[in-house]
């Protein structure tokens, strides 16, 4: 394949004008060479899915037709509002139109650009592997996310704490607009520019905003629901983000830009997953607040735009609400409560309790449910700490299950409850083997967690929990 053949690429995002990016050119690297290449979305972006061109996802050479960009946001870091930021290190290539919809080309980690600030606009191979695999991992799980096409590996040098190495990784979305993409124009006061940001994300993604009485208003309850149903799929699976800032939260409810994540091993709603957030604003269970806290931060930005300030407040207050029913349905899934009951919400409080109290592991503990009738719970409990404490859960539950029909139950928890989580540590091991220049273990995990549900009996050694003491710390730096 050659540059000129398709994809034919298009640039919806620069006829909003140059107030909304700056004009970029990747920095080639040294020698890049394949590390990965996501053959299944390949397929279904219509490219063959073997002998492209490294250079084409390098940066080194672009497609015919790809026009790179910078996209300008702003954003609140830490609940601090930062005036500038936009892509550092993140060049979106043109767009690409299947099956009526559109997708977006980011190229991570492609070079400076006037929003890099002093930094590089490098990403290094370690968090370069963490960001593909978890884009993978997070489409497996049905969870919404941008993904990622390819990942490439350089001898371009990056200095970290250490000297590392430079990777990019080509990521794919409908859109990579942020709230802050919305913020930084109404913190300037740029509102004109505000209102195209809007009238674009309408026009392109929630068409049926623009019939409603208030199309601003409607946007924002359009994403407040996607939002809310992001937040409770990531309680659901005991996904930590890391960083939730408003400029990494997505106008279309994805899964945004991998940093210090971690999904959980050892169930503690407390867990910090990024080192360096010291006050735990991050922490698992406080996702849920950061994510009103971000749309809140997002509706201020469109006020400018709305007229009538009740109907902003009860199109916030919506979120509450779509959270926990959605977090609701899903947490029944999880424990096989297929037939509603008044006090399943008790049950999932005291399941929660007593797993924390135990220190369980969170996806084994709800992978083994679906045979707690055939074995009465033995080998959920023979990890118990507290044996008595296990046992009074376990008679409710009991209990409770009568109520629910045998027959496809446990068919339909395991369909919900992972087998193979992107543990940090397997993500660690991938790592190091890569760093040493084999990649074997990158693809193996990729095929793994394409699959989550499915019993992979050639992976069994990918179920495992992390040994003790053996627990990875990640921060910011990538
Ligand atoms: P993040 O915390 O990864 O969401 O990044 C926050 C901001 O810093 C974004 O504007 C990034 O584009 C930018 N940034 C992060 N790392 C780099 C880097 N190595 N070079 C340039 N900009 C960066
Ligand atoms: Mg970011
Ligand atoms: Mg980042």
């Amino acid at each position: 394949m050659n540059n000129s053949l398709p994809p034919h690429f298009t640039h919806p995002f620069r006829h909003l004008g140059a107030s909304f990016f700056a004009d970029v050119m990747p920095e080639p690297v040294l020698h890049p060479h394949w590390v990965h290449f996501n053959a299944p979305l390949a397929a279904q972006l219509g490219l063959p899915s073997t002998a492209l061109d490294v250079n084409l996802f390098s940066g080194n050479q672009l497609f015919e037709g790809q026009h790179p960009l910078a996209m300008l946001y702003a954003g609140h870091q830490f609940g601090h509002y930062t005036p500038q930021l936009g892509d550092g290190r993140a060049m979106q290539l043109g767009s690409t139109l299947h099956n009526g919809e559109r997708m977006e080309w980011q190229l991570k980690g492609a070079g400076r650009t006037p929003f890099s600030r002093g930094s590089d606009g490098r990403a290094v191979l370690r968090s370069s592997i963490r960001e593909y695999l978890c884009s993978a991992a997070m489409t497996g799980l049905g969870i919404p996310t941008t993904q990622a096409l390819s990942l490439v590996g350089s001898t371009t040098a990056v200095y970290r704490e250490q000297r590392e190495t430079a990777a990019l990784v080509m990521r794919i979305a409908p859109s990579f607009v942020r709230f802050g993409s919305f913020e930084v124009f109404f913190y300037r006061g740029q509102t004109d520019e505000l209102k195209a940001l809007a009238d674009f994300v309408i026009a392109e993604h929630y068409p049926l905003c623009a019939e409603a009485e208030q199309p601003y208003v409607a946007l924002l309850s359009a994403v407040v629901e996607r939002t809310a149903v992001l937040v409770a799929h990531w309680q659901a699976v005991g996904f930590c983000h890391g960083v939730l800032n408003s400029d990494n939260m997505s106008i279309l409810g994805l899964t945004l830009d991998y940093g210090p994540f971690g999904f959980l091993d050892t169930y503690n709603p407390s867990h910090i997953c990024n080192h360096s957030d010291h006050e735990g604003r991050y922490s698992f269970e406080n996702q849920p607040f950061i994510g009103s806290w971000n749309l809140h931060c997002l509706a201020q930005a469109l006020l400018p735009l709305i007229d009538d300030i009740p109907t902003v407040k009860s199109a916030l207050a919506a979120y509450w609400p779509q959270f926990t029913a959605h977090l609701h349905g899903l947490m029944c899934e999880k424990l096989g409560l297929f037939e509603p009951q008044h006090n399943d919400a008790d049950l999932i409080q005291d399941t929660l309790a007593m797993m924390a109290h135990n220190h369980l592991d969170y996806s084994r503990f709800f992978r083994r449910l679906a045979d707690f009738e055939s074995n009465q719970g033995a080998t959920i409990r023979n990890d118990c700490l507290d044996l008595t404490a296990f046992d009074a859960w376990a008679s409710k539950y009991a209990v409770r299950l009568l109520s629910e029909p045998n027959n496809t139950r446990t068919v339909r928890m395991n369909a919900v409850n992972p087998k193979y989580i992107l543990r940090n540590h397997l993500a660690q091991d991938a790592i190091e083997q890569a760093e040493r220049g084999d990649f074997s273990e990158v693809s193996t995990l990729f095929e793994c967690l394409q699959q989550p549900f499915q019993e992979q009996t050639q992976y069994e050694r990918l179920n495992a929990e992390p040994e003790e003491g053996m627990a990875v710390e990640v921060s910011c730096s990538s």
